[in-house]
């Protein structure tokens, strides 16, 4: 697909997102994955994996699922730089996907399909993930095409965990909510990054909230000399 779609959505003089240069090849070894929960319109999870240069996304309503009878729709979207696995904070409310974004899993990731580009065509892919929250063995399986005219033109796919270790009943949605970089919920990133807090607090579990709203000091430090979540981009913009 590469990066056309993702830069035509965005204005990059007002989001802090990565604007990204061309998809850029392989440089090390193993492949990236992330996982970014998304409380824009809706809450969602966009599910990333770096495939040619470029992370392949996928937009997850209800998150991944750890029980192999749950298949979650996953409805692709357009190709992200590899940058944006980094990203972190707010989208200014108005832009494309505006709200708060969060860092919720990320590691490598090993196909398991032998040849990666046949089975995207073919709408079925294998894949191992190691992450710091999910790992094992996944599917990606494309359900149907919308038809062009009037749809969004998406394909839709189904994300499904195999049987096998990993595999439990947990919801790992609601036990482990919080960024793995940062360790904050939506709200935190919100409140401390200057956007929508009660919209962000939306998507963070009811229990996690609670637990804050009686021990406030128990908010996550923002520390110091953290790096700024706005990514800058110190390529010229095209
Ligand atoms: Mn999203």
């Amino acid at each position: 697909m590469g990066l056309t779609e993702y830069k035509r959505k965005r204005r990059f003089g007002v989001t802090p997102e990565p604007a990204g240069g061309a998809a850029r090849p392989r440089r090390k070894k193993a492949l990236a994955y992330v996982i970014q929960k998304h409380r824009a319109s809706r809450l969602h999870y966009d599910f990333r994996l770096e495939w040619n240069g470029v992370l392949l996304s996928w937009a997850v309503p209800k998150g991944p699922s750890l029980d192999p009878s749950v298949k979650r729709l996953a409805m692709q979207t357009e190709d992200h730089p590899l940058e944006y696995a980094e990203f972190e904070g707010i989208i200014p409310a108005g832009e494309y996907g505006g709200g708060t974004v969060m860092i919720w899993d990320r590691g490598t990731w090993t196909p398991e399909s032998p040849d990666v580009d046949a089975a995207l065509r073919k709408g079925e892919l294998k894949l191992t993930l190691h992450g710091e929250k999910l790992s094992g063995s996944w599917v990606l399986v494309r359900t149907r095409s919308y038809p062009g005219a009037g749809g969004a033109g998406r394909p839709t796919w189904l994300l499904i965990k195999h049987r096998d270790d990993a595999a439990t009943g947990e919801d790992i949605a609601d036990t482990a909510p919080r960024s793995v970089v940062s360790k904050r919920l939506l709200a935190e990133i919100a409140f401390q990054e200057g956007g929508d807090v009660a919209k962000a607090a939306s998507g963070d579990p009811e229990a996690a909230l609670r637990k804050l709203i009686r021990d406030p000091a128990a908010v996550t430090a923002q520390k110091r000399r953290r790096k700024p979540s706005v990514w800058k981009s110190s390529r010229a913009r095209s």
